[in-house]
Order: C-alpha cells, then structure tokens, then sequence
C-alpha cells in the first residue's frame, strides 16, 4: 500500500501506534532495568499516552491544514466570498479540497478554452476586417492620385473616376455603420422596444421599398396578400432590418428572373417567417459559419461586392435578443430558405401605430 494512498486520519493513527509501540518498548527496559514499575502502568501509561499523542496530532493538524487551506483558497478564489474551510474531520477536509481542485481545475480549462476561441475571434475578425476595408480604400486612393496627376484634366476620365472614387466611400461608409451597428446591438443587445405590429404590413413595406433593386435581374418577390393579419410581439425598425437584409440577400444572391417569396406559419404563441429565393443556393460546409461577421461564401465575394459581409450577423443579433432563433437550409444551385421565428402578440385586434391594442 503507497503512503500516498492512505487518508491522513489513518496516517496519523499509524504514527500514533507506532509511538505507543516505541513508548511500551522504553516502559519495559525501563520496568526491567532501572525500577520495577506496576504491570497496570505498563499496560496503560503508553496506551493512554498513545490515545492522547493521537488527539493531539489530530487536532493540531486540522488546524494547520484549515489554517493554510484558508490562505490558499482566498489566493485562488479572489472574486468570491471565501467560505470557512471546515470539515468535521481531517479526511472529510481533504475530500472537499480534492473536488474543489477538480472543479477549479475543471473552471479554468473552461476559461482558457474560451479566451483562445475569443483570441482567435479577434485576430480572424481584424484580418477580415482589414480584407473588407483594403478594397475601397485602395480604390478611392488610386482615383484620387490618377485625378492629381492630371487626371483631373481630362474631360473623358474625371467625373468617372470621381463618381467610382465616391462609390468606394459610400462601400466603406456602409462597412462601418454596420460595424457600429453590431457594436451597439452587442453593447445593449437587450435594448429592444417590444410592441405588437402587423408583421404582414411590414413585409409588404419592405418589398415595396426594395422593388428598384429587384429591376435589374427581373427578380419577382412574392407574398401571398390573402394572409389574415397577424400581430407579432417585436421591435419593429429591427425587424425590419433583419426583413430588409433577407430580402436584399435573396435579390443580391438570386438568379435573373428569379423570385423571392416570403410565408408565414403559425404554432402555438410563435410565427415562422420563412424567406426563400431560387438563387445560387449555398454549400452545406458554409452553412455553419454563415452568420458569423464577414462571413462570405467564398464565390459570392465579388457578386456582392457592395455588402459589408455583416449583414446576417445583424440579423441572427437581432432575432437572438428578441430570444428568437434563425435557420437556413439551403441547395447550390436550386435556391436558400431564411427562417426566423417571432412572437405572436398576446392581442390579435387592431393597433396603434405605437403598439397599443386599440380595443
Ligand atoms: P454580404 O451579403 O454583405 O456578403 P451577409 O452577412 O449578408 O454579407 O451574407 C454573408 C454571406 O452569406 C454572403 O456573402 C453570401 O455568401 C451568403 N448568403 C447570404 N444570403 C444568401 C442567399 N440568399 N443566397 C446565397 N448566399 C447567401
């Protein structure tokens, strides 16, 4: 059997036999050669010294081990209240010190892990961030230094190369205001304005405001308008963003004379709004990653050279603090489906425009 091994208690018990075994050996030679010494004293004077020899090991060293597990655990637990240290005996202390290193242990594996994930974050997110940046500002810098060298002359060139030069800041306008975007709705993600709207209303609106862009490829979007009004519990300008975003995607992403057709489903207290186009569709080893921020399928880069890489990263913050979820699925080549859910409102009559349930 290895010391190691072995509970304190029983460690201690050991030394303290050992003593009594030492001091009855000493009480003999002692009985034996010096002075004849009662049978009674011969037998109990090394018992009882053992017994005591024991409880006082015992006791001293549970307070030594409570005094300086004491010290160790407010060295270690520094952002806590630091419990007293107490067990009813030595091995139960020990227990308890086993399994808080194992929890620590455990703790702290869980923290590193995480502050490498969030390191690793930081660096991709800079490097794609320099990535989305470098184009438009090398962009205006080469207009602008082709207009000063005499550019700027040459009637056939320079308004051309003026209106590129402010389309390349107009990109990096949109890449920053999103960024700020996702910055303010990390920092108060909760700030959300909750209200009951007409979400059948909304999609309308945003079809309405994104028809221009669908001219180009002749792209159809669809929306069954025989939809009865449904009322959902949400903040409205944000839910028209993450409406905006989709669509615009679909457009973006879809194929000339295409369509982009929205529908509604209704469960229980939740609406499923599902926005599906029959574009360029997705690989399904992107499909993991597809709402992190800049995010690109890698063909799509130079389609949609005018987004931020940001925009489904704005819309998964959006649904996740409204609690709600988001999913895609999604075929190359034969279209991608959107899907996010939202809460119905508890009212389903007519409402003000700020939200109040007007009967
Ligand atoms: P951006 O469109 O500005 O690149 P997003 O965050 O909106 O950034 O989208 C991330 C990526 O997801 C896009 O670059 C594109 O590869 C892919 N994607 C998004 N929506 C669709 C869609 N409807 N069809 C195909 N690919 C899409």
């Amino acid at each position: 059997m290895k010391v190691k091994n072995l509970r304190p208690s029983l460690l201690i018990l050991i030394g303290s036999f050992i003593y009594l075994v030492i001091s009855a050996i000493a009480i003999l030679i002692f009985h034996f050669y010096v002075m004849t010494i009662n049978i009674l004293v011969i037998i109990f004077a090394p018992l009882i010294s053992g017994i005591i020899v024991f409880i006082l090991f015992y006791s001293l060293l549970k307070i030594f081990i409570q005094k300086r597990l004491h010290l160790i655990y407010k060295s270690i637990q520094t952002n806590q209240d630091l419990k007293p240290i107490k067990g009813k005996t030595i091995d139960l202390l020990i227990n308890r010190v086993e399994n808080d290193v194992q929890e620590w242990k455990l703790n702290k594996n869980k923290e590193i892990s995480k502050l490498k994930e969030q390191e690793e974050f930081r660096r991709e997110f800079l490097g794609n961030l320099a990535h989305e940046l470098k184009t438009p500002v090398f962009a205006v810098q080469g207009y602008v230094l082709t207009l000063i060298e005499g550019g700027i002359e040459d009637q056939k060139v320079n308004h051309q190369f003026l209106n590129r030069a402010a389309l390349a800041t107009d990109r990096i306008v949109n890449i920053l205001e999103d960024l700020d975007q996702i910055n303010k709705l990390e920092v108060d993600s909760l700030n959300i304005e909750l209200r009951s709207f007409e979400i059948t209303d909304l999609i309308k609106e945003i079809f309405d405001s994104l028809e221009i862009q669908t001219k180009t490829k002749n792209i159809t979007l669809r929306f069954k308008r025989d939809y009865s009004p449904i009322q959902v519990f949400a903040d409205r300008i944000k839910i028209s963003q993450v409406l905006t975003n989709l669509v615009y995607n679909a457009i973006v992403y879809g194929n000339e004379n295409g369509y982009v057709d929205i529908s509604l489903t209704q469960i229980d207290d939740i609406v499923t709004i599902e926005v599906t186009d029959n574009g360029i569709g997705i690989e399904e080893v992107n499909l993991p990653r597809l709402f992190e921020r800049f995010y690109r399928v890698e063909k799509s880069r130079n389609r949609n050279e005018g987004g931020s890489g940001l925009g489904l990263a704005i819309v998964k913050h959006i649904i996740e603090s409204h609690k709600q979820t988001i999913k895609v699925r999604s075929t190359p080549g034969v279209g991608s489906t959107f899907s996010f859910s939202l809460k119905k409102s508890p009212h389903n009559g007519p409402v003000s425009s700020r939200g109040i349930p007007l009967k």
